[in-house]
């Protein structure tokens, strides 16, 4: 596991080597890649971690105050849409798609014969989201998952987009975008009433509506639901369209091109629509989000007639991932400020993280974001799987069903935490972390967004029970969970499987009870069941992680007992059952075991089974 960290040498979470740092992402990415895979990807990280802890976190704090601007007419009036960025974002987008970012996912990097697994591309996310947060890791999203959408479904007129949405030259490369929310329908988005007309003479459809909510605005790659004349109502007659910023007759225009109208590009350059305005945000400056009237708008049908709403459910599942993986970064980067900042900073005579309260705070999130991220990589792992498979034709399986019940909880709960420890590291920071001097502020103004887009927590809950109705998601989670729980044998962990064993019980029989339920006490107990599962399977998996690591099976090749202390306080805090609170239990683990759960002192197994047995 490597030294203890001293945070106390750090004056603030900047300048840092994000990957060097952060051993829960390091220990994630060693388990869910193959061996070779992570040799292959081991230094690209570290290196990308410095990238991120110097350059790009400058870059973002500055365009955190000077976020893109829209333009919508010339000075003559007429419309020209123009979004004119600041030179340091277009610096993060290079240093980003040019690391490979969503490339390596997609198409074979330098050095290898085959992709990466897309879980790279979640690890890759993860680190950016320690400086870039949710501004600039939803566009990268986007990217990632218009590419996935195009390899997918599409044809040969939309080739050249997905080359250049999975390209790492930043010259030839598009982002990507997903216009789904109208007025009437963010959540509903069977509600949309966008048209699709069929123009025989230029050889491709014409979009008229209004979309509501459009993030990255100006993608040259984005996805939009439509629907064509007597389709019928609700999703099943919506079909999905590629939509280009710039005219489509004049081919794909890419970050390079535009670069080179050293200004905005001549009207006749862009699509038939009008950006009404950019969304004034409490956050994600960094992303520009507006009102786009489509107007006749050029757009090319992706896959099937209406199929869209289908396809788009595919770019949301990684959507939703790519914001779990990023509420996870997050909450890295909060826990590393406030980690540093309690250990330098003194109040009454002693640094803060020496008080019983603030060793508390500090153990109980080290132990949520950790928790997070062994979920959040653990569904990487499955959507990768299950991704190859389909790259492979094969038809979904137990992997995919996995996956569907699997995205939606990672994307509810990490958002949730996210939000509760970036307003936490906030306050760990004093007065300054309310002031936009200090990243805190941004981290929770960022955070915020987290559990709105890409389908709220009441949305996502309602996704939980459709994952278990349709695709009956419980049958490869349960074969999962028994497997895992049955390979749990370790003495010190003897305590804790139990909890969770009777736990998962009563899980599986709520699973069973709600299916006979009517559907309106279905629906009102769906957000219950979403957390109900991420703790049962959180707690199983951080065990099993906690075994290996114990038995010298783990990362790294040494016994440690620390991930056992970490499972052991998650049981604690989110199955146990506790009187009067654990007032009264005597437990004095966050002041014990402060140094080794915060600042990962290694943790001698043999002590921890002295402990078991002395209770
Ligand atoms: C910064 C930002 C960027 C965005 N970018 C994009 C983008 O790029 N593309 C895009 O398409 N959209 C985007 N959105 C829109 C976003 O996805 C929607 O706002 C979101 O899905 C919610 O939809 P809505 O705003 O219509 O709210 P509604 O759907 O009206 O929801 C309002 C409330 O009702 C609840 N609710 C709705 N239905 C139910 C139900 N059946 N049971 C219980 N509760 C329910 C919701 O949980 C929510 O709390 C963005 C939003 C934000 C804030």
């Amino acid at each position: 596991m490597g030294e203890k960290i001293d945070y106390g040498q750090f004056d603030e979470g900047r300048y840092i080597n994000y990957w060097d740092v952060d051993r829960t992402i390091q220990r994630e990415l060693r388990r869910v890649y193959s061996d070779e895979e992570f040799e292959w990807a081991e230094r690209r990280l570290a290196d990308f971690g410095q990238v991120v802890g110097e350059r790009i976190a400058d870059n973002a704090d500055y365009v955190d105050k000077h976020g893109p601007e829209l333009h919508t007419y010339t000075k003559r009036g007429e419309i020209q849409n123009f979004v004119r960025y600041p030179r340091e974002l277009h610096e993060n987008e290079e240093l980003a798609y040019g690391n490979g970012v969503v490339a390596d996912s997609f198409e074979a990097p330098p050095g290898r014969d085959e992709p990466m697994p897309l879980s790279h591309y979640f690890g890759m996310g993860y680190l950016l989201a320690y400086a870039e947060t949710t501004g600039m890791v939803c566009p990268v999203a986007m990217t990632a998952g218009a590419a996935l959408v195009l390899e997918r479904f599409g044809d040969e007129t939309v080739e050249p987009y997905y080359e250049a949405l999975v390209s790492r030259e930043y010259e030839d490369v598009i982002e990507g975008a997903m216009f789904l929310t109208e007025k009437q329908g963010g959540s509903d988005v069977g509600a949309n009433e966008t048209i699709a007309e069929y123009d025989e003479e230029g050889g491709y459809w014409r979009l008229t509506g209004e979309k509501w909510f459009c993030s990255n605005i100006d993608g040259e790659g984005t996805l939009a639901l439509a629907r064509t004349e007597d389709a019928p109502e609700g999703t099943a007659g919506l079909s999905m369209f590629l939509v280009p910023h710039g005219n489509p007759d004049e081919g794909v225009m890419t970050k390079g091109d535009r670069q080179a109208f050293d200004g905005a590009p001549p009207p006749e350059a862009i699509n038939d629509q009008y950006y009404r305005r950019l969304k004034d945000k409490l956050g994600t400056t960094n992303v520009p989000t507006g009102e786009v009237e489509l107007d006749g708008t050029k757009a090319y049908l992706v896959g099937e007639l209406e199929e869209g709403f289908k396809q788009m459910a595919e770019m949301l599942n990684l959507e939703r991932l790519s914001n779990a993986a990023g509420a996870c970064g997050i909450m890295g980067r909060a826990l590393l400020e406030s980690k540093i900042h309690a250990a330098d900073r003194e109040a009454f005579g002693n640094p803060i993280d020496e008080y019983p309260l603030m060793r508390e705070d500090l153990v109980d999130m080290t132990v949520d974001h950790e928790a997070a991220t062994a979920f959040t990589f653990e569904a990487a792992r499955i959507f990768s799987e299950r991704e190859r498979e389909k790259r492979a034709s094969k038809p979904d399986g137990e992997t995919y069903r996995l996956m569907r019940l699997l995205t939606p909880v990672a994307k509810m709960r990490t958002a949730r935490d996210a939000i509760d420890i970036a307003s936490y590291a906030m306050e760990i920071r004093g007065g300054d972390g309310y002031v936009d001097d200090f990243v805190t502020n941004r981290l929770l103004r960022d955070a915020q967004v987290l559990p709105i887009w890409e389908g709220t927590e009441n949305i996502l809950a309602l996704d939980v029970l459709r994952a278990l109705e349709r695709e009956s998601a419980h049958e490869p989670f349960m074969t999962v969970m028994q497997e895992r729980l049955a390979a749990i044998d370790h003495p010190a962990l003897q305590e804790e499987q139990a909890i969770v064993e009777s736990e998962y019980h009563e899980l599986t029989t709520a699973m069973a009870s709600l299916a006979s339920e009517d559907g309106e006490y279905a629906q009102l107990s769906a957000k219950r069941l979403g957390h109900y599962i991420y703790d049962v399977f959180t707690a199983a998996l951080l065990l099993e992680e906690a075994q290996a690591d114990l038995e010298g099976n783990g990362p790294s090749p040494e016994a440690d007992g620390r991930t056992a202390l970490v499972a052991k306080r998650f049981v604690n805090n989110h199955l146990r059952e506790q009187d009067a609170r654990g007032i009264t239990s005597g437990d004095r683990f966050p002041i014990e075991r402060f140094e080794e759960v915060v600042h990962y002192k290694p943790v001698d197994p043999a002590t921890l089974a002295e402990a078991v047995e002395a209770n």
